[in-house]
């Protein structure tokens, strides 16, 4: 998950074999496509359509996928509709949002009202819902480097060959353990989903690849009990960690 930067809508001229030429408000997240049609969207929604049609003006018509708007303390969170797709992904062809199509996005309670000045009806995020236990484990997978998690649809699980070393004093196979756990007993586990300052945090950094040429952070320590982190160095979206260990 990374935090966007920087928000801009756009007049885009789209190619439509019916209506030539035609334009569409378009919300850039960093430079990069997140909503087309972006003042027809109905913010009243926690899952939105990306795109409207080109052809016909209807958000959705013509294949685009729906993102998720969940709250995460007062900020908003947006993902891949996964649970509403996981079963039809194969079957149709998608036209993901560019900004979510690799990594899922995070926005500051500040830039959705900075949304709002540039007169789009989002909601304060507190009226979004949180995400549910099954997303966080799919944001996690959607998120993880090098399909660490396999590839969303197929079921989460760890590839733990390609990851070599933790930076923490136990041994590495404890710290998988853990993190299996928590995502076979996802629905045992409490929710617990909240914003909190990474000086707040221990980061829990996984070594991938040989000879260690890079870090992944599912998981943080918080007062001393541990968490999964969706989103490391700046934000903890933990997971009420239960196991005694
Ligand atoms: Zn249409």
């Amino acid at each position: 998950m990374r935090k966007i930067t920087k928000f801009q809508i756009e007049l885009i001229e789209l190619n439509s074999s019916t209506i030539l030429g035609a334009s569409y408000h378009t919300l850039l997240a960093d430079d990069v496509q997140l909503i087309i049609g972006v003042y027809d969207v109905d913010w009243e929604q926690s899952d939105v359509y990306s795109e409207i049609c080109i052809c016909c003006g209807i958000p959705g018509c013509g294949g685009s996928e729906q993102l998720s708007l969940r709250r995460v303390s007062d900020n908003l969170i947006i993902f891949p509709c996964f649970e509403k797709y996981k079963n039809t992904f194969f079957s149709r062809s998608f036209t993901w949002s560019k900004a979510i199509a690799n990594e899922t996005i995070f926005l500051s309670k500040k830039q959705c009202i900075e949304l709002r000045r540039m007169g789009l009806k989002i909601l304060n995020p507190c009226k979004y819902p949180l995400p549910s236990k099954k997303e966080l484990i799919r944001i996690l997978q959607w998120d993880a480097p090098y399909n660490l998690l396999d590839k969303w649809p197929n079921p989460v699980s760890i590839c733990s060959e390609k990851i070599y070393a933790v930076s923490e004093k136990t041994a590495l196979s404890e710290w998988l353990e853990i993190l299996k756990y928590c995502i076979i007993n996802i629905e045992n586990i409490n929710l617990f989903c909240e914003y909190k300052k990474l000086e707040e945090l221990e980061e829990i950094v996984f070594y991938i690849g040989e000879p260690y040429w890079d870090e992944w952070i599912p998981l943080v320590r918080y007062s001393n009990k541990i968490y999964i982190s969706l989103m490391e160095n700046t934000i903890g979206i933990r997971i009420k960690e239960t196991k005694k260990k």
